[in-house]
């Protein structure tokens, strides 16, 4: 088993890039925000207690997380390969998944932090829309899709704002970032596992850039 994970804070571009990647290597997406949006949308347990966190842009409790995350590597395989998007989001969810991985005999591998500056940040999560149908991430300015208000992948015609991306929920993603998520940084810096990415470009340069260096 293998486990990268994607750092960096929210609008930095973790779901675009894990997608550029999972299409050009065996790697499976894990995105801890997509499950829970999946939960909340199917009204089990998880979602209801989950909600109200996301809806503020407060981090849903270490427990519910590392619950949902054990869930879906019991499921899988020794040969599975995992890059993790928005996990961990704290220490305790980060010195968690090292407990889980030794369990199974695996260890992260490396940590890429995506480097963009905040107004970028800022301007990519207001102008984020979203494929209500099949999940596909568009961007007003950067990613449109080919025909305005359409989707891509899957012709579905709503393309919606995640309620969290409201400009007040933005700014106080970005600060619980500071506050509770930043600090892994260091953590895995002093591992020697952190790489750093120049994620203030295109999708296409920096799933080129992160290609590049996946050992
Ligand atoms: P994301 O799509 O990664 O930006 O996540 C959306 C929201 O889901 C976050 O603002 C949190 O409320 C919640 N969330 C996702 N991943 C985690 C995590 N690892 N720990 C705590 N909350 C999370």
């Amino acid at each position: 088993m293998k486990a990268i994970i994607l750092l960096g804070a929210p609008g930095a571009g973790k779901g675009t890039l894990a997608e550029g990647v999972r299409a050009a290597t065996d790697y499976i997406h894990v995105s801890t925000g997509d499950m829970l949006r999946a939960a909340v949308k199917a009204g089990t347990p998880t979602g209801l207690e989950a909600k109200s966190y996301m809806e503020k842009g407060e981090l849903v409790p270490d427990d519910v997380i590392l619950r949902i995350v054990g869930e879906r590597l019991k499921q899988g395989t020794a040969d599975d390969k995992y890059m993790f998007d928005g996990f961990p989001r704290t220490p305790e969810q980060a010195r968690a998944l090292d407990e889980t991985l030794a369990d199974l005999g695996a260890a992260v591998n490396q940590v890429f932090l995506l480097d963009v500056p905040t107004p970028v940040i800022v301007s990519r999560l207001s102008g984020r829309r979203i494929c209500r149908n099949c999940g596909a991430v568009y961007h007003l300015v950067n990613i449109p899709p080919k025909v305005a208000g359409v989707c891509d992948q899957c012709g579905g015609t709503d393309l919606y704002q995640r309620p969290d991306d409201s400009e007040e929920t933005v700014l106080n993603r970005l600060e619980v970032y500071q506050r509770q998520t930043a600090s892994l940084i260091d953590f895995y810096e002093k591992k020697g596992l952190l790489v750093h990415i120049n994620a203030g470009t295109t999708p296409q340069e920096a799933t080129a850039e992160m290609l590049g260096k996946l050992a």
